[in-house]
């Protein structure tokens, strides 16, 4: 293929081939948002358009803002890999992936600039309305592969694209009193937390046990929801903002599809 259209008016198209049919002629009902986690933008969006990689992306967004479009959004890019989301798998087949140029915690893990996150918040909301995509429905990478990935990463500005109307974000709790929930614990607190934190969409198994998958999972929650301390430990924060998001949602409950 040489080219296409572009579904978002004013990205620049460069043709990924890493890409296939969305499953069961799937609907993208989801976003996932991506850093590149390399040195330049112009080698990672080589790197996402070279057969030899195999992932892609629907778009990239330049520090400066420019948006390429490598894969049509009707198409199944590989940006997520393994992973989750309200209990089902194959993300790729029910996301658009957005790549955001950052070279990630590894390599400096610079601030994201402001004109990059000007044209992210632009190229989100289209997307969203097209698409009739819920608010709660747009996700960092972490949020579906936790453990596996970190990226957007705790610097993502969630809050700023949430005024915009981009995302589902409840101002964090903070220095609250109450009991801690760790790794190694077990009743039935961490079967709440567990259950509170599959409604919201995470891939968690409701064990009634802390064990080291819902430390991860916590984590992910932690980088995306209450960035100030991200440790895996279940303090009374971090459970009461995990409540407010769910009250928050539209139904009061949960985000099930
Ligand atoms: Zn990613």
């Amino acid at each position: 293929m040489s080219g296409f259209a572009p579904d978002h008016v004013g990205a620049d198209v460069r043709v990924s081939p890493n890409f296939g049919p969305r499953r069961d002629g799937m609907v993208p009902d989801a976003l996932v948002l991506h850093y590149t986690g390399m040195k330049t933008g112009a080698g990672a969006e080589s790197w996402l358009c070279d057969p030899q990689s195999e992932v892609s992306a629907h778009y990239l967004v330049h520090e400066d803002g420019r948006i390429v479009q490598m894969v049509r959004e009707s198409d199944r890019a590989w940006h997520a890999g393994q992973g989750s989301w309200g209990g089902l798998s194959d993300v790729n087949s029910f996301s658009i992936g957005i790549e955001i140029v950052n070279p990630g915690h590894f390599l400096g893990y610079p601030d994201f600039p402001e004109s990059q996150i000007a044209a992210v918040i632009a190229l989100c909301r289209d997307i969203c309305v097209r698409h009739s995509i819920a608010p709660e429905r747009v996700l960092a990478h972490s949020d579906v592969a936790p453990g596996r990935k970190i990226d957007p990463g705790e610097k993502f500005p969630w809050a700023v694209l949430a005024v915009s109307g981009v995302g589902h974000f409840v101002a964090p709790a903070e220095n609250i009193d109450g009991p801690e929930l760790a790794e190694g614990m077990a009743g039935r607190e961490v079967e709440e937390l567990q259950s509170m934190l599959a409604l919201y969409g995470y891939g968690v198994e409701i064990s009634g046990t802390y064990d080291g998958s819902t430390r991860i999972v916590v984590e992910a929650f932690q980088r995306h929801f209450r960035p100030a301390c991200i440790n895996g430990i279940a303090d009374a924060a971090t459970i009461e903002t995990l409540r407010r998001l769910l009250a928050a949602l539209p139904d009061g409950l949960g985000s099930r599809p």
